[in-house]
């Protein structure tokens, strides 16, 4: 394939005007990226029940003289569902940590691929509430429980999903922050006890050598889902839906931990 993947960086005031841009200039599509989601949402002709459902898209597609919106991260979650055999009979029941743009897009993956029970939380509560109202003026939000205590939940749940920005750094744990994993398990309100073998986690959020909760959690035997693993899985659903063809998926992993190690 003769195709080629830029970055290009766009201060928002001129999101609009060089996304208009891109398809005269033999652009299929773009990826979009913080802080410019729900712009994209906005610009667009026509958006995926996903994108219109979690309220931002982080993918466009130019076709026809139309931009067509989508939510990959939403996409990228119910494929990892499907491929762990967490839906349909496996429908798991989840603790999701996070209610912001992310968590959005996991809870719509959870409710649409059948989840029975949702158990959401996140620091602002207030958030939580507004995950809920706004997803429930397009899908059945009965399965989610608002929790105010992770710690309580966590036990009886087959799926963990860390949405919050809790483990991000682009930074490796060294001496100087001794106590930093635990600092975040604390943020996070779980204790390493409560993980069991049985569990599969997906966490988000990257960092070159592993977030406390993925760490705990591989050492404890669960199956993980990393962040460079979930950006593959959204970054394929791109692949898939502009070019027609099977991602590599493999070659997608290698690329992107060579770029973030
Ligand atoms: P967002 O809308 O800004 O939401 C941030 C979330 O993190 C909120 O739930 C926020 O809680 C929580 N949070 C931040 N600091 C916290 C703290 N100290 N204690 C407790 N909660 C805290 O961001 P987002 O778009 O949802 O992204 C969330 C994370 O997912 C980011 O780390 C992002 O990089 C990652 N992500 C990764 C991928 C991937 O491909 N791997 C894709 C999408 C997102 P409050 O509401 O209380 O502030």
């Amino acid at each position: 394939m003769d195709w080629f993947y830029v970055a290009i960086e766009v201060p928002p005031e001129r999101f609009e005007e060089r996304a208009l841009e891109l398809p005269g200039q033999r652009f299929v599509g773009a990826n979009v990226t913080i802080p410019h989601k729900l712009a994209a949402l906005e610009l667009a002709d026509r958006a995926s029940g996903a994108a219109r459902a979690i309220g931002a898209a982080n993918m466009l597609t130019f076709a026809d003289g139309e931009i067509e919106a989508e939510n990959t991260d939403a996409i990228g979650m119910a494929d990892i569902l499907r491929e762990r055999g967490l839906t349909g009979d496996g429908a798991p029941s989840a603790l999701v940590l996070g209610a912001g743009g992310a968590g959005r897009a996991v809870v719509w993956a959870l409710l649409e691929t059948g989840a029975e029970r949702i158990c959401l939380w996140n620091r602002t509560p207030e958030r939580t509430r507004e995950l809920v109202a706004h997803l429930s003026d397009y899908v059945d939000t009965g399965p989610i429980r608002p929790v105010a205590n992770p710690g309580e939940a966590v036990a009886d749940v087959e799926l963990i999903v860390n949405a919050t920005a809790i483990g991000m750094s682009a930074k490796s744990y060294d001496e100087k922050e001794a106590g930093a994993a635990e600092a975040e398990l604390e943020r996070l309100h779980i204790a390493v006890g409560d993980l069991r073998q049985e569990q599969a986690l997906v966490d988000l959020t990257y960092r070159p050598d592993g977030t406390a909760l993925a760490n705990n959690a591989r050492q404890r035997g669960l199956t993980v889902v990393d962040g460079l693993d979930f950006l593959v899985y959204q970054g394929a659903a791109s692949f898939r839906l502009w070019t027609g063809r099977e991602p590599p998926l493999a070659t997608m992993g290698r690329a992107a931990a060579g770029a973030s190690g």
